[in-house]
């Protein structure tokens, strides 16, 4: 694949991981697109936008077929809600659901036959460690970012012979705007002061996941030194889940 100029697709690309994937596919040399709701935060990006909801089946069609096809897809757009699994309410665990699994399916149900009919391309989805572990009051999440690994390693097995690849990056706790309203959120709830270094403490280095250190993981999947590299999950968390 040439290694400049080619198309990518970041869903949730004008904040956090997704921006930080952004940046670094186009300082690479790549035409960047990225994908979201809020208008004023895909302007602030300065990219190529479409402003869409990746979870809306149709408008998220209709926006990626009003493009030219896209060589590179990072499905990266999610979100965590917390709540203890048997006092969930059943439109939250839907909206998880829907929010970090079906979206990721519907972006490569809407790209990926592009790739094909190209004999190459990466579909790469955003996971987490919570596609590899449980996480208390995190359960639909986690139910979902699981959910993301299968699919992607059953695409990855539909796509072997065809030139593109399928795979997850998985980080662990990283610094971005979801991160930090979340750890606000604990210390609202909770009063407690050291909020921040307790999620530092649960990866083995004692630090969050730098968004720069995600967009490398990408970014390698991407070059033909990883044609070979299809339906793995890329632990980016420390050691968290060793
Ligand atoms: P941010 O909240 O910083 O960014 C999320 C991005 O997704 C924004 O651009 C947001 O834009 C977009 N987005 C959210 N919902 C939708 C939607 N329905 N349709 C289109 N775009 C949407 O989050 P992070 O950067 O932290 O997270 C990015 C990904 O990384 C997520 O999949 C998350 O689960 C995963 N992850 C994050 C970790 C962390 O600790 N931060 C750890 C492991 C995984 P807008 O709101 O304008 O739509």
């Amino acid at each position: 694949m040439a290694q400049q100029g080619r198309r990518v697709l970041v869903t949730g690309g004008s904040s956090g991981i997704g921006l930080a994937i952004a940046r670094a596919f186009r300082d690479a040399g790549e035409q960047v697109c990225v994908a979201g709701r809020d208008p004023a935060k895909l302007e602030a990006s300065g990219f190529e936008r479409l402003q869409v909801d990746v979870c809306d089946e149709a408008a998220l069609d209709a926006a990626i077929a009003s493009a030219p096809p896209f060589d590179i897809v990072i499905a990266n757009a999610g979100g965590a809600a917390t709540a203890p699994l048997m006092k969930m309410a059943r439109a939250d665990w839907d909206r998880m659901l829907a929010l970090n699994l079906t979206s990721v399916w519907l972006t490569a149900r809407a790209t990926v036959p592009a790739m094909i009919r190209e004999g190459q391309g990466r579909f790469i989805a955003i996971g987490s460690t919570a596609s590899v572990k449980g996480y208390a009051y995190a359960g639909a999440y986690a139910a979902a970012k699981h959910g993301v690994l299968g699919m992607i390693r059953s695409l990855a097995l539909e796509l072997a012979k065809t030139g593109a690849t399928a795979n997850a990056i998985c980080p662990g706790y990283t610094d971005t705007p979801m991160l930090r309203a979340a750890m606000d959120g604990v210390a609202a709830k909770t009063g407690r002061g050291d909020v921040e270094a307790s999620f530092a403490a649960i990866n083995p280095m004692g630090r969050l996941i730098a968004p720069h250190e995600v967009a490398a993981a990408a970014l390698w999947l991407a070059s033909d030194a990883a044609a070979s590299v299809n339906g793995q999950a890329i632990l980016i968390d420390g050691g968290e889940t060793a």
